[in-house]
């Protein structure tokens, strides 16, 4: 679950960035691109943007 960082309400997650097939960020030097994804906060409209993934755009290794 996701908080929102300015109200602290619960953030509705899973909402896609599309720009044809979407947006995605990857290391400079690597191949693991994982996409972008928004959650908004239903109560005062703050957007954020994170990856589902952390570990495989680092590339660390889960525990
Ligand atoms: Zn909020």
């Amino acid at each position: 679950m996701r908080k929102c960082i300015r109200c602290g309400a619960e953030m509705e997650e899973n909402y896609k960035i599309t720009s044809g097939y979407g947006i995605v960020i990857r290391p400079e030097k690597g191949r693991n691109a994982v996409k972008l994804k928004a959650a908004v906060c239903p109560q005062c409209g703050e957007a954020s943007i994170y990856v589902d993934d952390p570990d495989k755009l680092i590339g660390r290794k889960k525990a």
